[in-house]
């Protein structure tokens, strides 16, 4: 976490807000420390941009408080509070020239002219646009538009600015180098971020921490690394990529490890019991990419292993991927990834193979 990153600068408490009696947050509490980069992870419909609004004022909430700076900002309108949005298409003044656009924020505030040209120039260099002030937008790449987007939001210098899924109209090449400048962008204005995106990888390069939204509810906040690691649903180890799920109850402790057991039998290990008590249903999941799988098996008897059939077998440059269907019905999915050219284990379709994983790669969910 950077040093700059202190006490909560935007906060929700129990905020609800719904359409037409469409509920799209349902009693929502976050804080976003100031100085951070936090990420509002979700699909689509789960309540992203209904957020960015409620924060930017552009809509109230029927219950609950908003703080901005340690201010209550129910009642103050969007332009008294210290926030700006940028949006994903990024409606820029297309009669207006880059320099134009990215001062109309500053003219309306009445800024002093030589103060305006100064701090105009300085933003346009901050995102690597200087020489393009002269330009209309429609002289303009994408990448080159959402960049003016960006100047036009932060040369105003707000506490916080809001991002809603700004990268999402952009090819994906341009996208990954764009992510890369918000980062830095980030890390030199040291104003705090709060960036929505859909998308599970890009929030994960992103953000200080990512806060994981499903139907307008909080599932998980943390540090990018832990919702990745360690996800305390299954909502979110889902959205995270995780892909072998089990129903299972837990039948003890052996061994230091943890036995689960499915209908079918199966006995499943975790090196950890998720908090639940013996006899307990469990939502057991692993990622395709802690499975092995081993083309001749050898020791079926050991914990985690299981011999079946591949069913699928895929090389997808640089990964390969098989799915296995074991004799009990359950079918699992299995990825190696940086499978240099020369080792590619090439299991086909047919063949009987023997997958495996690590206890401690078992996740445990309550039911
Ligand atoms: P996201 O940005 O995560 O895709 P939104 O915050 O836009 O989600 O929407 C959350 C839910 O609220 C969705 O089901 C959406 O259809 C609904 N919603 C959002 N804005 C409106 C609106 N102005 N009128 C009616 N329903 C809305
Ligand atoms: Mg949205």
């Amino acid at each position: 976490m950077p040093e700059h990153v202190s006490a909560p600068i935007v906060e929700l408490r129990g905020v609800s807000k719904s359409y037409a009696g469409h509920t799209a947050l349902e009693n929502f509490s976050l804080e976003v420390r100031g100085g951070e980069f936090l990420t509002l992870l979700g699909p689509s419909g789960s309540g992203k941009t209904t957020i960015l609004r409620l924060v930017a004022g552009f809509d109230q909430p029927q219950a609950g408080q908003i703080f901005i700076e340690g201010r209550d900002a129910s009642a103050l309108p969007p332009y008294q509070r210290n926030v700006n949005t940028v949006f994903q298409h990024y409606a820029l003044f297309p009669h207006l020239t880059v320099f134009e656009n990215v001062s109309f924020g500053l003219q309306q505030k009445k800024a002093p002219r030589a103060d305006l040209r100064q701090r105009v120039k300085s933003v346009l260099e901050v995102v690597d646009l200087p020489g393009k002030a002269e330009r209309d937008p429609n002289q303009l790449s994408g990448g080159e538009k959402q960049r003016v987007a960006l100047a036009r939001a932060v040369v105003l210098e707000p506490a916080v600015l809001l991002l809603d899924e700004p990268l999402g109209a952009l090819d994906e090449k341009l996208r990954r180098q764009m992510q890369v400048e918000l980062k830095r962008l980030h890390e030199r204005l040291k104003i705090t971020f709060i960036f929505v995106t859909h998308d599970q990888e890009e929030a994960l390069v992103m953000a200080d921490r990512v806060a994981v939204l499903n139907r307008g509810r909080l599932e998980q906040v943390g540090p990018a690394e832990e919702i990745y690691a360690r996800p305390r649903t299954r909502f979110v180890a889902d959205f995270m990529g995780v892909e072998n799920f089990f129903e299972a109850k837990l039948a003890g402790k052996e061994n230091s490890a943890f036995r689960f057991e499915t209908k079918s039998s199966l006995s499943l290990w975790a090196s950890n019991s998720g908090g639940l008590a013996e006899g307990s249903a469990a939502i057991l999941a692993v990622r395709p990419e802690a499975l092995r799988l081993a083309g001749h098996p050898t020791n079926p008897a050991a914990c985690n292993q299981f011999e079946g059939e591949v069913v699928e077998s895929h090389y997808e440059g640089g990964s390969e991927r098989w799915v296995i269907q074991l004799a009990t019905g359950e079918r699992l999915v299995v990825r190696r990834v940086n499978v240099p050219e020369t080792q590619i284990e090439g299991i086909r379709r047919g063949s009987k193979g023997l997958v495996s994983w690590d206890p401690a790669r078992t996740l445990v969910f309550p039911q």
